[in-house]
């Protein structure tokens, strides 16, 4: 799988997609249209495919314009019909998504919003977790609930330590000084801010991240249940 990661809008990530065998590319969400046009071009490829995790404007405002402009194809959560309402298909858990030959299961993963999926391509260890999971961090609880966002995070902890974890946002300096506020005596966290703050001050950026590295360094992977969970999401909604 080649991947093309670049910033949309202020702090949301985009992503690009593509299968070396067919050629075919996807964007993962639409955050904005120009600078994945931008990415395009740099890497000469067209757009076939535009899968959206959930339903927020800034995860589908690029759709209709990256349409109109390539005829890509959009695959979008069922539960997001409302604010997605031409995609070409709706998909639920359970379901698979092909990019030519590369495969993603669909997973329904809800606590940032209700209608919230992951694409998990399992042969490339790849998640695309959208506003589900930060680095260090996770998503907000909007209209859904933190019981089924602990669930979500609990169910992406479960896949292989290797697996590359792709989120929405580049939240990560401000995750993980919550992080260091949360476990102060964990070395691994305390390492990590200072990389993190390293990489932030030269501009790079911190996705991907890998399930090992988040499971020693991620606060709301290593609440201990969904209640201290819960709590840990309400304390960084005031940090
Ligand atoms: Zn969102």
């Amino acid at each position: 799988m080649d991947i093309e990661l670049f910033m949309c809008r202020t702090d949301n990530y985009g992503v690009l997609i593509r299968d070396p065998v067919t050629g075919l590319v996807a964007a993962i969400d639409a955050p904005d249209v120009a600078p994945i046009e931008a990415a395009l071009t740099k890497r000469g490829w067209k757009l076939d495919i535009i899968l959206v995790t959930h339903k927020h404007f800034d995860h589908v405002e690029g759709i209709a314009p990256l349409v109109a402009k390539y005829g890509a194809k959009v695959i979008a959560p069922v539960l997001a019909k409302a604010e997605v309402p031409n995609a070409d298909r709706y998909v639920d858990e359970g379901d698979t998504v092909d990019v030519g030959l590369l495969r993603a299961d669909v997973w329904a993963t809800p606590g940032h919003c209700v209608d919230h999926i992951s694409y998990h391509f399992a042969r490339e260890q790849v998640i695309f977790v959208g506003d589900v999971l930060f680095v260090m961090g996770c998503g907000r609880v909007l209209d859904s609930t933190a019981a089924a966002l602990h669930q979500s995070v609990q169910r992406i902890a479960t896949l292989p330590d290797a697996t590359q974890i792709y989120c929405g946002h580049e939240y990560t300096l401000s995750n993980a000084k919550f992080c260091a506020h949360i476990e102060p005596d964990n070395p691994a966290i305390a390492m990590r801010l200072k990389a993190v703050e390293a990489m932030r001050s030269a501009g790079q950026f911190t996705v991907p991240t890998t399930l090992g590295a988040e499971k020693s360094t991620n606060v709301f992977i290593r609440a201990k249940d969904a209640a201290e969970f819960a709590a840990r999401r309400e304390a960084k909604n005031t940090f």
